[in-house]
């Protein structure tokens, strides 16, 4: 008997479709697999026959051949094995499925005829349409992911024998409709894990610069002694960002479950609180930027619509950090392979933070640097001019005062600072309807200069502060810019010389 079987194969975040052709005569036995399979998938024939003989079923003594279509597609992982078993278990007439054509499988399945989840479930699961008649079939692990994408139906189970006896007394029966994301998104930022911002003692200009940055999604660095605080800082940001909108959770969530790992049995839960990504220093170009065999998207693309924090910026590979010019201009990833180009969203915040000098004390007016002036020149040559001119918020970290220490803090909670935060966006949101740009970082050099409406007066400061300082074009732009979202969060139609002020006082580094 001849069968196809529906499945979906991932290529970077899209999901394409595939089918899995089966042929199995009578004839002398044998089993032939054609179309681009990679190792975990030719291995599946093993397991695949294996979890069948488990589930009391016999599909061996045929002739079978076995095409994935289409050809020229690289068909990877063993999110296959499942259409598989269903095209063996149907080919060899083994069982009876009603309905064939409109189910869609996938699922990795082990020896035991145990089902187990597969990565990617959210992007299939996003490309059925929902007035279809499709229904997915998959893991009991991959449930989560299909139940956000409204109005689909799904069939989930946890072996492939009660996959089969579903499947058999047809699935129509067994359909479950997605509930959709609205039912989950009942979270407030309260219940959730993060530093708050009253915790945090002194440092009143490190936070105020982190709100301007938050309000405008302007990239940030700050520098400082080693403990002055700047990563607790940072990892409040979350706190303070706006709420994900239900498309901003879709697409990262999307991502994330790319980057499952097959048969990962821990809960996948969405993504509902703006990610915060601390990829180490000691990163690879793959784990920052994605790839690798596997091609799974980096740290670059989980941080999408969140925050990329960077620790100890210089001690980065210098080539894997400008590996992130790319997505920080475009907003995406692309790797190029043999087999074609995938692209990964990768919008993102970038935080980053290190010491001044090798040593940590050279702006510490209490401990002397001990580095030898050549040592922190090289140090900061770290970070090379095009990446500064991409981080829109410098700002130096001065130690705390012992004096501070044990004070009861009464600094403003993360929540006050995050109204503030949200209505500057608000204004960003009408100012760029229309416009391809959602923050005021992302505008470009004329979208700027229309949008500050600086007086004659105000332009003639920014001019002489830009000619003191002996700032690049681009320079003079990014204070433009930075000065556009202060006079936001003051809620001013135009950019005054206060607001341009505040934002010179953001290039602590160089310009
Ligand atoms: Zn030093």
């Amino acid at each position: 008997m001849f069968r196809r079987i529906r499945s979906y194969c991932l290529l970077g975040i899209k999901a394409v479709p595939v089918n899995v052709e089966v042929d199995s005569s009578q004839g002398l036995p044998g089993f032939t697999l054609v179309g681009l399979p990679d190792n975990a998938v030719r291995e599946s024939r093993e397991r695949v026959v294996s979890a069948i003989r488990s589930a009391g079923k016999v599909v061996t003594g045929f002739r079978t051949t076995v095409n994935l279509s289409p050809a020229d597609l690289r068909k990877e992982g063993s999110a296959l094995d499942l259409p598989l078993a269903f095209g063996l278990l149907t080919a060899a007439e083994e069982i009876e499925a009603p309905d064939l054509e409109h189910l869609v499988f996938v699922g990795e399945l082990s020896l035991d005829g145990l089902l187990k989840p597969v990565r990617g479930v959210l992007s299939i699961a996003m490309s059925l349409s929902e007035k279809s008649k499709d229904i997915l079939v998959i893991p009991k692990g991959n449930e989560q992911e299909a139940s956000l994408v409204e109005g689909i139906r799904y069939v989930c189970a946890d072996t492939l024998m009660e996959c089969i006896e579903k499947i058999e007394a047809g699935a129509e029966n067994y359909a479950q409709h997605a509930s959709g994301l609205k039912e989950q998104m009942n979270l407030t930022h309260a219940d959730r894990d993060i530093p708050d911002f009253k915790n945090v003692v002194g440092m009143e200009g490190v936070k105020r610069a982190l709100e301007v940055a938050a309000a405008g999604a302007h990239n940030f660095l700050m520098v400082g002694s080693p403990g002055a605080g700047k990563t607790l800082c940072a990892k409040c940001l979350p706190g303070v960002l706006p709420e994900m909108t239900e498309l901003e959770i879709l697409e990262t969530t999307r991502i994330h479950s790319c980057a499952r790992s097959a048969g990962d049995s821990e809960e996948f839960k969405p993504v509902m609180i703006r990610p915060f990504r601390t990829p180490h220093h000691s990163a690879s170009m793959v784990s920052l930027v994605g790839g690798g065999t596997r091609l799974k998207p980096g740290e670059a693309s989980l941080a999408h619509n969140g925050v990329l924090f960077l620790d100890e910026l210089p001690e980065f590979n210098r080539s894997v950090l400008e590996a992130l010019r790319e997505p920080m201009e475009e907003g995406e990833i692309s790797i190029s392979r043999a087999s074609g180009t995938v692209t990964w969203p990768a919008r993102f915040m970038m935080g980053a933070a290190m010491n001044p000098c090798p040593c940590g004390y050279a702006m510490d007016p209490k401990r002397a640097c001990t580095c030898l002036p050549e040592a922190r020149k090289r140090y900061q040559e770290k970070i090379s001019g095009p990446l500064l001119d991409r981080i829109d918020i410098q700002v130096s970290v001065p130690p705390v005062e012992a004096s501070q220490f044990g004070r009861k803090s009464t600094a403003e909670s993360s929540a006050e600072i995050r109204k503030r935060i949200c209505s500057a966006r608000e204004i960003q949101r009408k100012r760029f309807e229309g416009t391809p740009f959602k923050t005021n970082a992302e505008m470009t050099s004329d979208f700027a200069k229309k949008s500050c409406k600086l007086s004659a007066e105000t332009e003639q400061f920014a001019i002489n502060a830009a000619d003191r300082m002996g700032l690049s074009a681009r320079g003079f732009y990014r204070l433009l810019k930075v000065g556009r979202t202060i006079a936001d969060l003051r809620k001013s139609d135009s950019v005054e010389i206060v607001d341009l002020s505040e934002a010179l006082r953001y290039r602590a580094f160089r310009s």
